[in-house]
């Protein structure tokens, strides 16, 4: 077939293309979506699907590419996930009909970060559409999970956004045409969008989301003193209204009315987490990407993809609300602490039935529910009632406060058993879709349509009886109709009501009035049957509008419940303990665990933990030394995934935790290039070290291991030694300090706060056998020459080593350089004269070290240094 661009159908092409030039455009044609030109060769290449060709354009041939219309979600979900967008356009005349190409519009705009579709969205994965925008030096964020229709908002400074950034993990961005470059996310796997500036004005954006929520102005959310938020929160919800329209044009469509509020989020009310942490700590990812061995993977025994998606968030998002946690805590202990047997089980096993509310409800609210999501939805709510008395029937308060939250009306139950077949069609547009006996009209419809046969012989009986004619037929076929058919020799006993129809050659062809109105209704009436039941399906999305209030209260309460479940089971097999909460300054753990390296080991060595109001001065850094594999790492993950974990509301793996108020987590591990931010490993290990002095407080828990190795030796202990120094002096953090730099076990001499800890190997069965057991002091230096015997490494060597390790720790003890500078500078409260190095370091920090200070450092540094010479 020959087409060039002038004909009728690229003319709509292109008219269709020019408005989503951003969108790969999906153009509907027969049973296939066809792609022409680039976004052929694209979806060729991503899809690896046959690139062809369709007529011509400009003497070049036009590249064409197409998938099947009913295998279209596979590859939408791929593209998606490639983090393309789709503009879906449907034919919406009649072929029949239409003179020139039939008439075709854009339905429906699928973007990475406005998923509803269950085919296109991963079942335990939120999707999330954030909006983000620059004024007057302050960032405002706005995003939504269009799936469960929560909409939130925070503003902060562009130094935190890279940290907002990874906690929210958004699946698409929008931007405003003139966000600064040095702020944008350097992250490629997030789909960017810029919007134009004016689309993030405020008076348009506050208009837009009062008339959304229909209030008069925004005051009851909390969010009068917010300005860039509200910019951003603007922006979102007019995309949203633009991706999601069906017909209206660009403020109408389907408004997302399952976002009813607007949430204010301040990032005080969670236990903080900076990027580089939630990354260490393998929240929910592995460093290397992996979903498991994650804390994630180790705890998600959710029954349902609402409960593991909830529980995701949970772990991104630890609370310091004491109040809530406690209650939390009190559930989750409730559910396995029972006299008989644990509730748990039998909730998870009903909830293993349940589909997912939290999506379907959205999908209502969007009216992009399919039938099968309704029928799901119908038998979860039948299933609830038990669910709920079984909840309340124990009467233990902790439980029984869900029997109320998990009630459904009743009136809604009904709704959806007598409106919906007990297993209705996959789409509307087949039938077969609404019950019998829901709608009289409709019912009709249908019985014309099967109960033909039987009519045309109840029709017959009473004809013949009526005419006396025992050869009366009443027949059909698909030219003529219906007809009754009489025999020549019978044509004087036709009653008059007898049209005659067609004359064939040994019979006469009649209709009556009758038969004619049948004849019009049993051919239409699979037609109209099917346009009825549309009618009734949008009805009835219609009238469980009212109820999606209740639908995501329930959603949200079968979340919270199968979480708790899943802590408890935690708690009951693993034999976690619940944490205690106390107002002073301690961390104070007893045979903690790490919850995924225990499930990884035959036998895993628990350990304490014990930071805080444990000394006069109180314990603020553990200085951990020992060889490597020996177990500093895990050891210092699993006191902060326990401090986390209990932030959560979970049990924690230990035998006993005694937590005071922590704000912040901080971890400074390993050492990764940074290449797509294009930082080398030091740069990497030192912005987050700076990030961690500025920011760490009395109040955080700092890991830090290894610092320092991303560079020479003297100027790595050096600084290793100063940033001990200052986590000590100035952030007074509940510090881990893991170093394979021995000097800094001199420490303690200094500060009291300081306290030396260590792992060791033993040798057994020529072995290194590692103990994974912390102890007190530091570790012995002479570990390596242990490892270098057993490699081999000949006995000569290793003796000559052992003379020079000696020598080198005799000299160590009798400089003790530390000790003696400080007593220096303390016994003579008159600095030596100005050293050039000093001028130069106090260039270098004019504002934070005194002379003092900063003289201190140097003669640290230099006696290193020396010792090291
Ligand atoms: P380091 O940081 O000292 O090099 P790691 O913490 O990475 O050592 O531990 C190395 C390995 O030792 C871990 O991967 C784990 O298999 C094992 N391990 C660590 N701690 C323990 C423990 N407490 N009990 C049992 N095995 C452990």
């Amino acid at each position: 077939m020959k087409t060039d661009l002038h004909t009728p159908m690229m003319r709509q092409y292109l008219g269709i293309k020019a408005q989503h030039t951003d969108k790969l455009v999906f153009y509907r044609m027969g049973d296939f979506y066809e792609l022409f030109f680039e976004d052929a060769e694209r979806a060729a290449r991503l899809l690896d699907i046959t690139l062809t060709q369709r007529g011509t354009s400009a003497g070049q041939p036009i590249k064409m590419a197409g998938v099947p219309y009913h295998a279209a979600d596979q590859y939408l979900a791929r593209l998606v996930k490639l983090g393309e967008s789709v503009a879906i356009c449907e034919q919406i005349g009649d072929p029949a009909t239409s003179k020139g190409p039939v008439e075709r519009k854009v339905v429906r705009i699928i973007t990475p970060g406005t998923l509803t579709d269950a085919a296109l969205l991963e079942a335990h994965r939120e999707s999330i559409l954030l909006a983000l925008t620059l004024y007057r030096g302050t960032i405002g964020l706005a995003w939504l999970n269009l799936a469960a229709g929560d909409l939130r908002v925070l503003e902060t400074l562009p130094e935190n956004l890279a940290n907002e950034l990874e906690r929210l993990r958004p699946a698409e961005l929008l931007l405003p045409e003139s966000f600064p470059k040095q702020f944008r996310p350097a992250n490629n796997a997030i789909t960017c969008r810029q919007l134009p500036d004016w689309q993030f004005d405020f008076d348009r954006a506050v208009s837009q989301l009062t008339r959304h929520f229909g209030t008069r102005d925004l005051n009851a959310f909390g969010c009068e003193q917010l300005h860039p938020a509200m910019q951003a929160a603007g922006a979102l919800l007019q995309y949203i209204h633009l991706t999601q329209h069906t017909a209206d044009g660009e403020d109408g469509g389907s408004a997302p009315s399952h976002v009813r509020t607007l949430q204010v989020e301040k990032s005080e009310n969670y236990l903080r987490m900076d990027a580089a942490t939630r990354r260490n700590l393998e929240l929910t990812t592995t460093l290397s990407g992996e979903n498991a061995p994650t804390l994630l993977s180790a705890l998600d025994t959710c029954a349902t993809s609402m409960g593991s998606r909830l529980l995701h968030h949970w772990l991104h998002h630890p609370l310091r609300d004491i109040t809530i946690l406690k209650k939390r805590l009190a559930t989750v202990s409730a559910l396995f602490n029972s006299a008989d047997s644990p509730y748990y089980p039998v909730i998870q096993e009903k909830f293993k039935q349940l589909t997912d509310i939290e999506r379907i409800t959205s999908r209502i609210a969007l009216k992009t529910a399919r039938p099968r999501d309704l029928s799901g939805l119908r038998d979860s709510l039948c299933i609830l009632p038990a669910v709920t008395e079984y909840l309340a029937a124990g009467k233990v308060d902790a439980i029984a406060r869900f029997a109320e939250a998990l009630t459904a009306e009743t009136a809604l139950t009904e709704l959806l058993i007598q409106s919906l077949q007990p297993v209705p069609a996959v789409v509307i547009r087949e039938g077969g879709v609404i019950a019998t006996g829901y709608d009289a009209e409709l019912d009709e419809l249908r019985a014309l349509d099967e109960n033909c046969g039987q009519f045309l012989l109840a029709l017959e009986a009473r004809e013949r009886e009526r005419t006396g004619i025992a050869t009366l037929k009443v027949e059909y076929n698909r030219v003529h109709g219906f007809y009754i058919e009489v025999t020549h020799a019978n044509s004087e006993k036709i009653p008059p009501d007898y049209r005659r129809k067609q004359t064939l050659k040994n019979v006469e062809r009649y209709i009556t009035s009758e038969l004619q109105d049948y004849e019009h209704k049993a051919l239409t009436a699979r037609e109209q049957a099917l346009a009825r039941e549309k009618f009734l399906y949008d009805m009835l999305l219609t009238q469980l509008e009212v109820y999606i209030p209740s639908l995501q209260r329930i959603a949200k309460n079968i979340a919270e419940l199968d979480v708790l479940c899943a802590f408890a089971e935690r708690a009951c097999l693993s034999g976690y303990r619940e944490p205690d909460f106390t107002p002073y300054p301690i961390i104070n753990i007893e045979a903690g665990r790490h919850p995924v390296v225990e499930n990884q080991v035959l036998q895993y060595i628990a350990n304490d933990s014990l930071l805080g109001a444990v000394t006069r001065t109180g314990r603020k850094m553990l200085i951990i030394t020992g060889p490597n594999m020996g177990g500093k790492s895990t050891y210092m993950r699993q006191t902060a995934l326990i401090v986390l974990l209990a932030h959560c509301g979970s049990f924690v793996p230990a035998k006993y935790a005694q937590i005071g108020p922590i704000d912040q987590i901080f971890t400074r591990i390993g050492a990764s290039d940074d290449l797509a931010g294009g930082r080398s490993t030091f740069m990497v290990e030192m912005t987050e070290a700076a990030n961690i002095l500025r920011n760490a407080t009395e109040q955080s828990l700092v890991l830090v291991d290894e610092i320092g190795r991303g560079t020479s030796t003297f100027d790595g202990l050096a600084l290793a030694f100063a940033i001990a120094r200052h986590l000590l002096t100035r952030n007074g953090s509940y510090t881990l300090f893991a170093t394979h730099y021995f000097e800094l076990t001199h420490l303690i001499e200094e500060f009291q706060q300081a306290a030396n800890f260590h792992f060791t190997a033993v040798e057994h069965k020529q072995r290194i056998v590692f103990l994974h057991q912390i102890q007190e002091g530091p570790a012995s230096q002479s570990y390596g020459l242990h490892v270098a015997a057993l490699a081999g490494v000949p006995a000569s060597v290793i003796r000559s080593a052992r003379k020079i390790l000696t020598k080198l720790e005799q000299e160590a003890s009798n400089r003790n350089p530390q000790k003696s500078l400080f007593d220096d500078i303390e016994k003579n409260n008159n600095p030596p004269p100005p050293h050039p190095l000093l001028t130069y370091c106090r260039q270098l920090n004019p504002d934070h070290l005194s002379p003092k200070e900063a003289l201190e450092q140097l003669y640290l540094i230099k006696s290193i240094l020396e010792r090291k010479e």
